[in-house]
């Protein structure tokens, strides 16, 4: 078993239903408003697993981004993986539908 992001639709009790959304998905996204309010709103970040290991990186490219080039990437980084390490909700990069930001053994 390893472990990987899934998207799943889920019932009118907030239970998942098997074998329905896009499945497995090789990353989810997540909105910067959750830990920098609306200092990083709109601002969209990645998080993966590497190698059983969650990466987090950014969608946007911070070199050629006026407003964000001012901020230190790294950092806004580890502020992203803290965030959505004990998050719930993330977005699926296939549907859009909000997905389980926590990985799954599958
Ligand atoms: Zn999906």
């Amino acid at each position: 078993m390893s472990k990987q992001f899934v998207c799943r639709d889920v019932d009118s009790q907030g239970n998942e239903i098997p074998d329905s959304g896009c499945g497995p998905i090789p990353h989810i996204l997540f909105d910067g408003y959750g830990f920098g309010d609306r200092q990083f709103e709109g601002v969209m970040f990645k998080a993966m697993l590497v190698d059983g290991k969650l990466v987090v990186d950014s969608v946007d490219d911070w070199d050629s981004d006026p407003y964000l080039s001012d901020f230190k990437k790294d950092k806004i980084i580890k502020r992203a993986f803290d965030f959505i390490e004990d998050y719930d909700v993330a977005t699926c990069p296939n549907c859009g539908n909000d997905v389980d930001a926590q990985p799954k053994d599958i």
